[in-house]
């Protein structure tokens, strides 16, 4: 599964547990960093103080973090912010109206979203290349490029930038562009985007680093002086700056990365296989898998891959998936949570149409093939043969149609009735009283009615409903 990978980053683990953490820097001598909760720090004489003046311009908690997180990054200097929207807002505020940034078409919707609704609108402008093709950054460089703002794999279908030529491009059109990977997906065990070329390297926090989804957190990781002189400047001129609370739990999070991001890689991968070969997957998306199309280029600039997979949902010819299967399928998960976010020790699973990409226009969301049956999952650290268990019960329960029957053409099976809506049931031995109230709780289940007055109606229907699947399963019988 790892052959042909970039070898890890030898100590990483080691960097993780200790780099910024030395009992020494307290007076306690703690091996746990405390939590310094304190908004302001006793001068000796006015402006003679220990590197502390003010929570917002450096806090000691605050400080232990951003030191490991930079060493894991093979970075000088590291810092963070409230977000990972805020990381990205105070990169942006280093550029000045009439810049120009370039940035990769399915970029993360909350990155596009401020890029063009609110970057705009102070003057700086942004383009968007798909980030398969190196050629097309070269195009779309302008003499007014500033910043390229990269993805790698991006989300949700998981192509990947070619990093180090890109940064290439960039540097020898104008040495001054400065690229940013945003490493949220893959972190810095798997990816170190600063020793492939690039200027920045960005996360949230949020996801994996944290991986416990439990914070909200932005960071970013420089080498360049003049960058982080005018990072560190505006961290505490815009203010986005994370509690040191929270500090103390990414640092804590930060302890078991290595171990996590092993366990995400083994269990996405057996996700991936078992989803391949399922007769209810048209298609599996994972840069683990030979048949990604840059696979290779994947092998070639990370150390693995992460929990993040997609999928379209529907039988291998793509037909008879949508928007009811994919409901339907992730109504029935029960180990997966229907949830946005991802990279937390818990499995995730959601409809980018709807969830996490409603904001993309439609027509951009047809082009970058994010349809309705299309699910992105983010696989945990749970037992991986639970959670592809639960995959396959979930699967069958969306396509009870399709299951038995698949293999019957469409309009056949029109002509006989079988509908998205017949339900076949083989009634076992159970007590009948329990089988019914199984049923009626399930039939309800699926009418839930948005609306208060349609309840009456809903539970006539219902009823009637019953009374048909009941029907039917006479004639079943019968037959
Ligand atoms: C979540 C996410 C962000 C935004 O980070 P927040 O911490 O939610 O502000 C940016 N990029 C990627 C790839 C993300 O997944």
């Amino acid at each position: 599964m790892a052959e042909g990978y970039l070898p890890l980053t030898p100590g990483f683990s080691t960097l993780a547990i200790h780099s910024g953490q030395k009992p020494e820097q307290w007076t306690s001598m703690a091996v746990v960093p405390p939590i310094s909760l304190s908004t302001t720090f006793k001068q000796l004489a006015p402006g003679v103080h220990k590197g502390f003046e003010y929570g917002r311009s450096g806090n000691p908690t605050r400080n232990v973090l951003e030191e490991c997180l930079a060493s894991l990054d093979g970075a000088k200097h590291g810092l963070v912010f409230s977000t990972g929207l805020g990381a990205l807002v105070t990169i942006v505020n280093m550029l000045k109206a009439g810049d120009h940034i370039l940035s990769v078409d399915d970029v993360y919707g909350g990155t596009g979203r401020y890029l063009i609704q609110i970057a705009e609108r102070f003057g700086v402008e942004s383009s968007f290349v798909c980030p398969s093709e190196c050629q097309k950054f070269k195009a779309a460089l302008k003499p007014n490029t500033k910043l390229i703002w990269l993805e790698s794999p991006t989300n949700p279908t998981l192509k990947i930038v070619d990093i180090k030529k890109v940064s290439d491009i960039a540097h020898s059109y104008n040495k001054d562009i400065i690229v940013v990977v945003d490493n949220t997906f893959l972190t810095s065990y798997f990816q170190r985007p600063l020793a492939l070329g690039a200027d920045i390297s960005m996360y949230s926090l949020t996801k994996y680093m944290n991986g416990h989804s439990d914070v909200v957190m932005g960071a970013v990781c420089v080498n360049r002086e003049d960058l982080h002189e005018q990072l560190r400047f505006l961290q505490n001129a815009i203010g986005a700056v994370p509690s040191p609370f929270d500090c103390y739990l990414v640092n804590r999070g930060l302890k078991t990365l290595a171990v996590r991001m092993r366990e995400h890689m083994k269990n996405s991968y057996e996700v991936a296989k078992f989803l391949q070969s399922h007769p209810m997957v048209a298609k599996v998306i994972h840069p683990g898998l030979p048949d990604h199309p840059q696979y290779e280029l994947s092998k070639r600039q990370t150390s693995g891959f992460s929990g993040m997979l997609s999928f379209y949902i529907g039988t291998k010819n793509g037909k008879i998936a949508g928007i009811e299967e994919a409901t339907k399928f992730l109504q029935a998960l029960k180990i997966f949570s229907l949830a946005e976010s991802l990279g937390g020790y818990e499995s995730l699973a959601e409809l980018p149409s709807i969830m996490t990409h409603a904001s993309v226009p439609p027509e951009r969301r047809k082009e970058l093939a994010i349809t309705d049956n299309f699910i992105r999952l983010s696989v945990g650290l749970e037992d991986s043969e639970d959670l592809c268990k639960d995959l396959d019960q979930a699967l069958k329960a969306a396509f009870v149609s399709i299951m038995t029957h698949a293999s019957v053409p469409p309009e056949r099976r029109k002509e006989l009735a079988i509908t998205d809506n017949f339900i076949r049931l083989s009634v076992g031995l159970e007590d009948s009283e329990d089988l019914c109230k199984d049923l009626d709780q399930a039939l309800k289940a699926a009418f839930v009615c948005c609306c208060v007055s349609l309840q009456a109606v809903c539970r006539q229907s219902a009823c009637m409903f019953i009374s048909i699947t009941i029907f039917t399963l006479f004639q079943i019988f019968i037959i």
